[in-house]
């Protein structure tokens, strides 16, 4: 059975210095959702990126809980 691979973001971690806030994944997959924030030219720009072992997931897209996948 799947749950169609949704995560469970857990606590906010604020990193101000970085302009960035992370949280991860409460089922263990290794996802880190990373909201990023920084002034450009006077005008806030902010995003997300989520990240699996260290590298960066490409094109911004949100993977599946792969812990959910192979418990199924
Ligand atoms: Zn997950």
């Amino acid at each position: 059975m799947t749950k169609g691979g949704k995560h469970r973001w857990g606590d906010k971690v604020d990193y101000p210095l970085a302009h960035k806030s992370e949280r991860e994944c409460r089922n263990g997959c290794g996802v880190v959702k990373v909201h990023r924030h920084e002034t450009e030219g006077g005008k806030d720009i902010h995003w997300v990126e989520y990240w699996r072992n260290g590298e960066m997931i490409p094109g911004g897209m949100r993977p599946t809980c792969r812990k959910i996948e192979e418990g199924a």
